[in-house]
């Protein structure tokens, strides 16, 4: 297969195949970009990989940044462009299920296309555009197969992420698992056990906001994968039910939201399950205030104080997550309460403690929060207008509060 007109973030790169290939070295485009070029799918990063060691490398190019040496992968830059570059190699050992013991560099395109994970993963494109297909990705690409390289189960038994990526592909593409692959997954599922929540966290995540979200949850929890992935290993039946629906999500957090609501999670589980995912505090927060909106959505007690309380980020994320629920709400109508907030945030109230002190009104203490945070209340609930003189007003008539 050649590829007639080439994307223009290959376009860019051309120079530095070129020049790789005049000092007698090979050099290949390689993975997910050459497979997203044929199908047609935007690129994100041109990944080049060559029988240059990268010492030698390092001699052709004068600007490089060692990004990953001891993998055999510098960084060329490039009018303002940074190129990874990486050299052939193989791998062994994977004594943890995860990395290999050694990393071999080796001057064989082909021997480097063998240790990658999918055939789909591993097509290579050199200059002119004609594709390098060793193991029929091209023809998987044209079935909608995800195919380990190889046999699935030594694969996932040398490297087990590589079924989560096996997974979050499938959702990504809306492709299907090979037989052989997914038989692979259901007998090395144990060994996700092996392998650090943070990398397991990632591809859950991407398969999660993948097109068909649904189907790689379905395969999750078919694979078996499905118990040993912490907080959700005794809610296959519920989850499978989720796969049900037609899941489009946005953001990590909403990948929570509909998780945790579906699973019916208090705030203390979401949190302590969060936390063995290692996910950020930001987006523990968040999600325990999309959650709490969201309930308010179902129970139909959607006020100001709530809205307010969420913000308009999680309020968009409840609703995302409502429609994938098929719940019967109206969002315009959700949106257009919480445009219409007297105040979106603490520093819009038109008055401050300061004021309050310089006014006599109250002293510095405990007192003078209750004050603010009333008036604060009375302003967001529409009871008081967000005017300094108002403010005063109502602050005085709280003046003998004890
Ligand atoms: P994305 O669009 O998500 O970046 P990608 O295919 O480029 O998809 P990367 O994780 O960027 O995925 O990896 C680049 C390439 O490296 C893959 O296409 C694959 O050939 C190879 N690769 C990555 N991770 C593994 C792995 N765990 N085992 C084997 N090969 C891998
Ligand atoms: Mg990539």
């Amino acid at each position: 297969m050649q590829i007639k007109k080439l994307p223009d973030e290959f376009l860019e790169a051309l120079p530095i195949l070129k020049q790789i290939k005049q000092n007698n070295f090979e050099a290949y485009f390689v993975g997910g970009s050459v497979r997203d070029t044929i199908l047609k799918l935007p690129i994100h990063d041109v990944d080049i990989a060559t029988s240059a060691y990268p010492q030698e490398i390092k001699t052709i190019f004068n600007k490089t940044v060692d990004t990953g040496i001891e993998h055999g992968t510098v960084m060329i830059l490039d009018h303002g462009n940074g190129y990874e570059v990486t050299t052939f190699r193989t791998e062994s050992g994977y004594q943890d299920y995860r990395r290999p013991d050694q990393v071999k560099f080796v001057r064989s395109l082909i021997e480097d296309l063998q240790r990658r994970d999918f055939t789909i993963n591993a097509l290579a494109m050199d200059e002119t555009g004609t594709v390098v297909d060793k193991f029929n990705g091209l023809n998987d690409l044209d079935n909608h197969l995800i195919r380990a390289v190889g046999d699935a189960n030594e694969r996932f038994n040398e490297d087990a992420l590589r079924m989560m990526r096996a997974v979050r592909f499938a959702s990504q593409l809306d492709f299907e698992i090979s037989l052989e692959t997914k038989d692979g997954i259901y007998h090395n599922a144990y060994l996700l056990e092996k392998i650090a929540i943070e990398r397991i966290h990632v591809e859950f995540v991407k398969m999660m906001l993948g097109q068909a979200a649904a189907k790689g949850l379905k395969l999750i929890i078919d694979t078996k994968m499905i118990d040993y992935l912490p907080g959700l290993s005794d809610h296959s039946s519920q989850l499978e039910l989720l796969s049900k629906l037609n899941i489009q999500l946005k953001n990590e957090v909403q990948v929570w939201g509909l998780i945790f609501k579906v699973l019916n999670f208090n705030y203390s589980e979401i949190n302590h399950i969060l936390k063995k995912w290692k996910t950020s505090n930001q987006i523990i927060d968040d999600v325990k205030l999309t959650v709490e909106i969201l309930n308010q959505i179902i129970e139909n007690q959607v006020n100001n104080a709530g809205l307010f309380n969420v913000g308009k980020t999680n309020l968009i994320n409840a609703i995302e997550i409502a429609k994938v629920m098929e719940l019967n709400f109206d969002a315009d109508e959700l949106i257009h309460q919480y445009d219409q907030l007297p105040i979106k945030t603490k520093k819009e109230l038109q008055i401050t403690g300061k004021d309050l002190m310089e006014q006599d009104i109250v002293k510095p203490g405990p007192k003078l929060g209750k004050i603010l945070m009333e008036l604060e209340n009375l302003v967001i609930d529409e009871k008081l207008e967000n005017n300094r003189e108002a403010l005063i007003t109502a602050a005085k008539n709280m003046k003998d509060w004890n």
